[in-house]
């Protein structure tokens, strides 16, 4: 019988990637599923409910992973925990797979084979296990509904005795999952919506949104598009027609949401300290791109900043600022993800290692990190995951195109 085991996140970390759904779930195809007492709590998700799913309750972290064959966390553990974890289980979660490389390789040393679901390839038998896009699309609501709450003013349009109340303007940067999510959250409040992106394919989105879209339509804009649907590092020409564009627009904003982002690179900056000095006071930027370096000149990761009257919020894993939402998609990623794992008539662990969605997301196994980028950061040459194929399978590419699916070119985690 497989087991299931999942420990406490840390303080940072409200998310949890077992909901009382998914363990029930689990337990109905045969698996044990131990959880960690109180590791859901701040989802709202109490150790009774999961206990009425059929799961067991562990009093330590230790307790939960020991015995486990697939432990399932939100953020990358502690080396303690991987080390209290059997050699031959499967650790899967957010791993920041690009970040402290080093410290993955401690982790993969320990035998237990790492899963990052940031790399799981955008191809649509994967959809269901797309944590970028289940947390993106939360994130992309809580930017707008934290800046409707910190605007002093009212967003929709009021007509009332005494006079009427101008609807808000807010402004998008970057419509791709959050982006998208943010245009429809500001529509439903009353706002008037602009969005703007460098992939000519999104404007027909943002119309259907009900939003405006201002671009600068040139030949780059028309090419601007991966094969891959991501949008590609732009000209110097393009920037500064586009900031010319974003400027002359930002100064009647009251609102800018920045999600824009360029796999593999910093984020692109589009809001200049002129820029925010050109906004009347009272205004609010959300920077949702404030970890890769953000779209706004003066954001700070984990700060509200302050400057001529014009916040500008850096607030960090918006998505755990809605938990129990976040959790419940989260769940049930890694849940598409671990079923297949089950062997149906044993319920033993049945990893097919050759599967697509398992060797794009694999980073260590046996010891050794398999996944070439991670493997180029540490100076060392990525191990084969199965020692009897050849290297290039597991080399894991993420821009590469397989059967004509599209996978995600690099992760957001990339933070060079
Ligand atoms: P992302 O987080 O990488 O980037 C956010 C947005 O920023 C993108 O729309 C990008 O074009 C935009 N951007 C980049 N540079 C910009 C600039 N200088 N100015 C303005 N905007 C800029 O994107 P994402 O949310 O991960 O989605 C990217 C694409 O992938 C979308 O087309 C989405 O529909 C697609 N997608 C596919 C799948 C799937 O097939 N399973 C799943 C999710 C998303």
């Amino acid at each position: 019988m497989i087991t299931i085991g999942v420990p406490a996140e840390g303080p940072d970390e409200s998310r949890i990637g077992l909901s009382p759904e998914t363990a029930k779930k689990l337990v109905k195809q045969g698996a044990k599923v131990v959880m960690r007492s109180g590791a859901g709590l701040r989802s709202h998700f109490s150790d009774e409910e999961y206990r009425t799913a059929g799961a067991t309750i562990a009093a330590s972290d230790a307790e939960a992973v020991s015995t486990a064959d697939i432990v399932l966390t939100v953020r990358r553990p502690s080396l303690a925990l991987v080390q209290a974890m059997k050699p031959s289980a499967l650790l899967i979660g957010m791993l920041d797979p690009f970040s402290d490389a080093e410290v993955l390789q401690s982790l993969g040393a320990t035998g237990v084979s790492l899963f990052a679901m940031e790399l799981m390839p955008r191809i649509s038998r994967a959809q269901s296990m797309d944590v970028l896009s289940s947390q993106a699309n939360l994130a992309g609501y809580k930017a707008v509904v934290d800046a409707a709450s910190a605007f002093e003013r009212a967003l929709p349009m009021m007509m009332t005795a005494a006079g009427t109340v101008p609807a808000a303007r807010v402004f998008v940067m970057g419509v791709g999952v959050a982006g998208l999510q943010a245009i429809a959250t500001a529509r439903r409040l009353g706002a008037i919506v602009t969005a703007t992106d460098v992939r000519p394919a999104v404007k027909e989105q943002v119309a259907s949104l009900g939003a405006k879209f201002i671009a600068v339509e040139d030949e780059e804009f028309k090419q601007a598009e991966t094969a891959a649907g991501y949008a590609k590092e732009m000209s110097d020409d393009y920037k500064k027609k586009q900031a010319a564009l974003v400027a002359e627009h930002v100064k009647t904003q009251d609102i800018v949401i920045t999600t824009a982002l360029i796999p593999g690179r910093p984020a692109p900056k589009l809001i200049s300290k002129a820029m925010i000095e050109s906004m009347r006071p009272g205004s609010i930027i959300v920077d949702l791109a404030v970890e890769r370096g953000g779209n706004a000149e003066l954001a700070k990761p984990g700060q509200v900043v302050e400057h001529n009257g014009v916040r500008i919020m850096g607030k960090l894993n918006l998505p755990g600022a809605v938990p129990v939402n976040a959790s419940s998609l989260y769940a049930r990623n890694l849940l598409a993800f671990v079923e297949p794992m089950i062997d149906k008539t044993s319920k033993e662990l049945a990893v097919n290692w050759d599967d697509d969605l398992v060797k794009g997301t694999l980073i260590a196994r046996n010891g050794a990190i398999v996944n070439a980028m991670i493997a180029g950061r540490i100076g060392a040459p990525p191990a084969s995951s199965e020692p009897a194929k050849a290297k290039a399978d597991v080399a894991a590419k993420p821009a590469a195109k397989k059967n004509g699916a599209t996978k995600r070119p690099a992760p957001k985690g990339d933070k060079t």
